[in-house]
C-alpha cells in the first residue's frame, strides 16, 4: 500500500463535516441506549460525552477522539462502532470530539490556536477545562483508548502508558492493524524510540511541562492508556478501519481479563 503523497507540510487529505458526523454520533448513541451529556455549550458549538453501562460488566472503558481538527479518522471510527453496536460487556464512556472548531477549519488547534492536547496540565482552553471537569465526575477507567492521526508518519503506531505494568495490549493492537494498514517502521517517532510501531514513553509526568489528554488520564483516572495513531497520508477509509480494528482488539482482550 502506497502513501497518497498529499501531505506536504500538513494534512491535505479528505476532510469531514464534523457537525454532520456528530449529529450521526448522537443519533446512533441514543438509538442504542447511551445517555448523552453536554459538558460545554459555547457560542458556536457544544461538546458532548456519552455513557452506557452493561449489567454484567466489570471493566470501565473510556474512548475519545477529535482533539486535533485535522485528524478525521477517529470520529468516523467511533461513529462506525456506535452504529454497529457490537460492544462486549463493558461500562463505556465516549467523547467523540473536543475540538469541533478545529475540524471546521481543518486545523490541529482550536479557533484560538491552542493545541488542546498540550493543555491538560495547566488548562487554558474552555474545551479542556470543561472536559476535565466532566472527567473528574467519572469513576476510574481500566483502559483508555485515544484515537489520533499523524500526517507525517509512514504507518500506524501506538503510544502505551502502562505505569502499573498491566498486561500490555500494544502487540495485539499492532497485530490487528497490520492486516489493514502499514505499521510505522521508523526507529524514532516524534523523538520517541519506536519499536515495531510501539512507543513506550518512560517519562515522569511531573517532569513534563505540558500534558496530553492521555497523561492527564494516567495521572488521575486510568490504569492503562493507548494513543492510536493512524498515518493520514493513506486513504481515510483505510485509517478508519485500522482504528476500528485496534479498538476492537484492545477491548476484546480487556473483557477477557
Ligand atoms: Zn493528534
Amino acid at each position: 500500500m502506497q502513501k497518497l503523497g498529499k501531505n506536504h507540510g500538513r494534512y491535505h487529505g479528505e476532510t469531514i463535516e464534523i457537525d454532520q458526523v456528530l449529529r450521526e454520533v448522537d443519533r446512533a448513541a441514543i438509538q442504542h441506549g447511551w445517555s448523552a451529556e453536554t459538558f460545554l455549550t459555547a457560542d458556536s458549538f457544544e461538546l458532548k460525552a456519552y455513557h452506557r453501562n452493561s449489567p454484567a460488566a466489570i471493566h470501565n472503558l473510556y474512548l475519545s477522539s477529535g482533539i486535533h481538527g485535522d485528524e478525521p479518522a477517529g470520529p468516523l471510527a467511533l461513529l462506525q462502532m456506535l452504529q454497529e453496536n457490537r460492544w462486549p460487556d463493558l461500562n463505556l464512556w465516549l467523547v467523540p470530539c473536543v475540538n469541533p472548531m478545529g475540524f471546521r477549519r481543518n486545523t490541529r488547534e482550536n479557533a484560538d490556536g491552542v493545541d488542546l492536547n498540550r493543555d491538560y496540565r495547566h488548562r487554558t482552553a474552555a474545551e479542556v477545562k470543561a472536559h476535565v471537569v466532566w472527567l473528574q465526575r467519572q469513576p476510574r477507567f481500566d483502559l483508555t483508548l485515544i484515537l489520533h492521526e499523524d500526517w507525517e508518519s509512514n504507518g500506524f503506531y501506538v503510544y502505551e502508558l502502562n505505569p502499573n505494568k498491566k498486561r500490555s495490549l500494544a502487540e495485539d493492537i499492532i497485530a490487528a492493524v497490520q492486516e489493514l494498514c502499514p505499521i510505522e517502521s521508523a526507529p524514532l517517532v516524534d523523538n520517541w524510540e519506536c519499536r515495531g510501531g510501539i512507543i513506550r514513553p518512560q517519562v515522569d509526568p511531573q517532569e513534563r511541562p505540558q500534558w496530553a489528554e492521555s497523561v492527564y488520564l494516567i495521572v488521575n483516572k486510568s490504569e492503562q492508556s493507548y494513543t492510536l495513531e493512524t498515518p493520514s497520508d493513506f486513504p481515510l477509509s483505510t485509517r478508519v478501519q485500522a482504528q476500528v480494528a485496534a479498538v476492537t482488539r484492545a477491548i476484546s482482550i480487556l473483557t477477557q481479563r
